[in-house]
């Protein structure tokens, strides 16, 4: 089982998907017992989130769609 110390040590890695299914379930089990833990991986889910979207911004919409025109279609003969 893991205290609450493990789960703030491994929660990067949860979200990030780097952690075998036994520990992921064992963060999940107590993920929904633990309301403190919950929240705080929550809160940093959102703060992961937030900071890789900022990269994503260099490349505005117009710029994206004009990549996506310029891949040449293949289901086209
Ligand atoms: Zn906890």
């Amino acid at each position: 089982m893991l205290n609450c110390k493990e789960i703030t040590e491994i929660a990067s890695d949860y979200l990030d998907n780097n952690l075998d299914w036994r520990k992921r379930f064992s963060v999940r089990f107590h993920l929904f017992i633990c309301e403190h833990c919950n929240r705080f991986v929550k809160h940093l889910e959102l703060t992961i989130g937030a900071m890789r979207k900022k990269p994503r911004q260099s490349a505005t919409e117009e710029e994206i769609r004009h990549i996506i025109s310029n891949i040449p279609r293949q289901d086209e003969s």
